[in-house]
């Protein structure tokens, strides 16, 4: 019996307690107050069940005392906590959450705390992130101002503003990748919403402060780390104003509005674990003063908005130039203003929320080149690693990756064609391959990947052969 016991308390050490009334587990809630019959209840329950009990003006003692005059109160019965009791030591471990292994304290490679100069932000993020220069440098200084002013709360009458971003650059440049490197690298928490499924509050869609949930989800249910967070909300520009509309635009301008205020810093009531609010989620605050608000958005059309009043401006006076100078200018998106976002339907309100405005370039063929094959986790690495498991070699020729970027190219979705090809013709390779162990080396060639030939492929029996050719040269006299 006694053996029995251990035995159960053994198993116990492995499971969490999960809280009774909010069902949040020991890891989120923290710890539990333990009640008789095996029953667990978090400390936040707890406390909103003594603030209840205290802050309404209900008689307990005397209706207790009440009950146990009437002798049998019609359809009313008190929970008898013994047949909880038999319910939870009965409850299979199926139903338990098993405790999750202790974090190993790795440093995070930027610490906000003690936040490393711009230079050295910049310095990280070009390990991942190809190109893209003006963009890191202005992520870098604005992070670092960021986490700076939240570091050193004590503000006199000096306030530091938030730098909140717009990050304007077409699809597949790297908006989203820049701010998952960048959260990654600082071990913040992140949350991405994409625009579009955001409505005004009361209709169909996620309301605003979802993405504030999204947040504190990503961060555990830590509230003091989700407010050290970063929201990146994606396709910005699908909430412009709408334009020659009558009716209510709930999902344009109206959101546009609901916004200003979590940009900006407000408390925000979220329920933990859930996406929406209901009376059976536990709340709690937010305050979004701390969160690093990033937008991304492609904004298609913005060019034309540039060129209209760049033309403009340039026809004026004296030295009017001609009409169509800046029709092909590549540079066209850098030399945006606050001004032309507005037009495009951005209200001044929202904009002056997002002070810090930065545009990323279209990949270009070289760039989609170094994509490949120089970040830190590069696509090509990592099957390159792949098969280094198996003890073969994998090499590119370089003109093989310029094929690769050609192609990509002709797709105008930036990088986010390269995974696509690269998978198409790597699927042949790593079925055959572990088919023979004899193959030493495979070289992957233009004509492979235009579909003309086959990649070069050595053997190991035909490498060692010519590997002992060598040796034996070099020890003839
Ligand atoms: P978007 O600008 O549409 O948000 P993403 O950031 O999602 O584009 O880019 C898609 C993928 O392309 C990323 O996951 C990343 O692997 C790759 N990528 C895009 N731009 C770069 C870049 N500048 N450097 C390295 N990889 C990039």
């Amino acid at each position: 019996m006694s053996e029995n016991i251990e035995n159960n308390n053994h198993q116990d050490e492995k499971y969490q307690d999960i809280c009774y009334i909010c069902h949040r587990t020991e890891e989120k809630a923290g710890k539990m107050v333990h009640l008789p019959n095996n029953i667990c209840v978090c400390a936040d329950c707890m406390q909103r069940t003594f603030d209840t009990m205290n802050n309404s003006n209900f008689d307990y003692e005397n209706m207790m005392r009440n009950m146990q005059n009437i002798p049998n109160m019609p359809n009313i019965s008190m929970i008898n906590l013994s047949d909880l009791a038999n319910f939870t030591q009965t409850k299979p471990n199926a139903q338990k959450v098993k405790k999750k292994k202790p974090k190993d304290g790795k440093k995070p490679v930027l610490d906000i705390k003690s936040i490393p100069a711009p230079h050295k932000i910049k310095a990280s993020l070009d390990e991942y992130v190809v190109g893209q220069e003006q963009a890191k440098k202005v992520i870098s200084v604005a992070v670092y101002n960021h986490y700076k002013r939240v570091a050193t709360q004590t503000m006199d009458e000096i306030e530091i503003e938030k730098s909140n971003m717009l990050m304007i650059g077409p699809t597949g440049s790297g908006k989203t990748f820049l701010v998952k490197t960048l959260a990654r690298l600082l071990d913040v928490p992140l949350a991405i919403t994409d625009a579009t499924s955001l409505t005004e509050a009361g209709y169909i869609g996620d309301d605003i402060e979802s993405v504030v949930s999204k947040l504190l989800a990503a961060a555990d249910n830590d509230v003091e780390r989700a407010e050290h967070g970063i929201i990146f909300i994606d396709e910005i520009d699908k909430i412009a104003k709408k334009k020659n509309t009558n009716q209510r635009d709930v999902s344009g301008e109206s959101v546009q509005q609901g916004m200003l205020k979590l940009l900006e810093g407000s408390e925000v009531e979220v329920p933990i674990g859930a996406n929406s609010k209901n009376a059976m989620v536990p709340l709690t605050t937010v305050n979004t003063k701390d969160i690093l608000f990033i937008c991304g958005g492609a904004f298609p059309d913005l060019e034309e908005i540039i060129k209209e009043r760049l033309n403009k401006a340039a026809s004026i006076g004296f030295k009017a130039d001609l009409k169509d100078k800046y029709d092909n200018d590549p540079n066209l998106l850098s030399k945006v203003t606050v001004e032309d976002i507005r037009k495009f339907g951005m209200i001044p309100e929202f904009l002056g929320r997002l002070p810090i405005i930065y545009t990323l370039d279209a990949l270009s063929k070289d760039m989609l080149v170094k994509v490949l094959s120089e970040p830190k986790n590069a696509i090509l690495k990592q099957y390159q690693k792949l098969l280094e498991l198996d003890e073969v070699k994998l090499q590119f020729e370089q003109d093989a990756l310029e094929a690769i970027a050609e192609k990509a190219l002709e797709k105008k979705t930036g990088a986010r064609a390269l995974r696509a090809i690269i998978e198409e013709f790597m699927l042949d390779i790593m079925y055959e391959i572990p088919k023979d162990d004899d193959i030493g080396t495979v070289t992957i060639t233009r004509e492979y990947i235009e579909h003309k030939g086959a990649p070069r492929i050595e053997m190991r029996s035909t490498e060692r052969a010519k590997e002992n050719q060598v040796q034996l040269a070099k020890a003839k006299p």
